[in-house]
């Protein structure tokens, strides 16, 4: 089955309000979205978003310019990821977040072909529907325990609270007044999104002894991360860190981290993400299956592969949907109730997106 057809946009997200994280507040994300068609009449849909442009080394333009760069390479080609996969690699040097949108589009070709789902053609979900988490900006104890409240009372069983702010007494306080507050069987991790010092993460674990959360990515670099390793109260999981397959191989064999908030467009999307997925559960470590940001393609396949992990090592899928006002798929779009997201029961991603949102393409190439 071979590419005929490739096609790009640049969509903006809505947002029911603005989002913060580490210093960052923002108020609207671009995202970048691809369908593929083939010659056998199905089409796929992919996507990237990488969450502005300081969050990590990426930003929608980039992900546009990679994708134009390939898309000879693409078009005329199989559409099957692996062979899909060393075409991109032929015709671009990294640039993995930007790859990922064409393998989550060859995917959910693959399943559209199979008439199966895409959890179903990865081995079988394992839970479904699928735990989420819910993630709270950085605020003062009062506002962020009144949130985990309400995000426990509709259903969440895991709580990310963001820390990092200018005031780390205060992401102290905040931390163990929400550890305090939710029933004991909640999950916690505090995350920082790089915004610590080496120093800073040792005192806000020696200050947090007594609670039992995570530390999800509290410094900026792999050097750093990997300076904590035995210095900490708490199981540290690195998310930011882990920018390729190899990186997430030497945290795990050298005992650097406890567990990962694993990004699929990061790591190159679906097929690199299975073999993360694997790393992970042989060594017996938690891990998410979410992304830095996106609609409802990233969202189902978000969904789809973190389906498949069992469910003692699984942290969650986060997904945008809850500070997003609009749906790609007005009938089938995928959203989080009671804390948990089902899975689509339709072949692929299971969501059929409308291009009539997303305006005129960017990027338009025909075989
Ligand atoms: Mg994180």
């Amino acid at each position: 089955m071979k590419i005929t057809n490739l096609t790009v946009w640049q969509h903006e997200l809505e947002l029911r309000e603005s989002y913060s994280y580490a210093g960052t507040t923002l108020t609207h994300i671009p995202t970048v979205i691809v369908r593929l068609r083939t010659d056998a009449g199905l089409e796929g849909w992919g996507e990237t978003c990488p969450l502005g442009t300081t969050y990590q080394p990426a930003h929608a333009g980039g992900a546009i310019a990679a994708i134009n760069e390939m898309a000879g390479a693409i078009v005329g080609g199989s559409v099957l990821p692996r062979q899909l996969s060393v075409r991109m690699d032929s015709a671009l040097e990294g640039h993995r977040y930007a790859k990922a949108a064409l393998d989550i589009a060859a995917w959910d070709i693959l399943g559209k072909s199979a008439g199966m789902p895409l959890n179903q053609l990865l081995g079988g979900a394992l839970s479904d529907p699928v735990q989420s988490y819910y993630a709270i900006a950085p605020l003062a104890p009062d506002e962020a325990v009144r949130i985990a409240l309400d995000r426990v009372a509709d259903g969440y069983q895991a709580l990310q609270l963001k820390i990092g702010s200018s005031d780390l007494e205060q992401d102290c306080e905040t931390v163990r007044r929400v550890w305090e507050s939710v029933p004991r069987s909640v999950s916690i991790a505090a995350d920082a999104n790089r915004a610590l010092l080496v120093e800073e993460t040792l005192h806000l674990s020696r200050n947090l002894a007594d609670v039992p959360i995570a530390i999800e990515q509290p410094c900026s670099t792999a050097e750093e991360m990997r300076s904590l390793k035995g210095r900490l109260h708490h199981p540290l999981y690195w998310d930011e860190s882990t920018t390729s397959p190899s990186v997430v191989l030497e945290a795990l064999g050298q005992g650097y981290c406890d567990g990962f908030g694993m990004k699929l467009t990061r790591v190159g999307g679906i097929t690199p993400m299975l073999g993360v997925r694997d790393m992970a559960v042989a060594k017996g470590v938690k891990l998410s299956v979410d992304d830095s940001w996106g609609g409802d393609i990233i969202a189902a396949a978000c969904a789809h592969v973190g389906s498949t992990v069992p469910p003692k090592l699984f942290r969650g899928t986060w997904i945008c949907r809850p500070y997003l006002s609009g749906s790609y798929d007005q009938n089938d779009g995928i959203v989080v109730e009671n804390g948990q997201i089902t899975l689509p029961d339709r072949p692929g991603l299971g969501i059929c997106p409308d291009a009539n949102l997303f305006g005129e393409p960017v990027i338009r190439m025909e075989a």
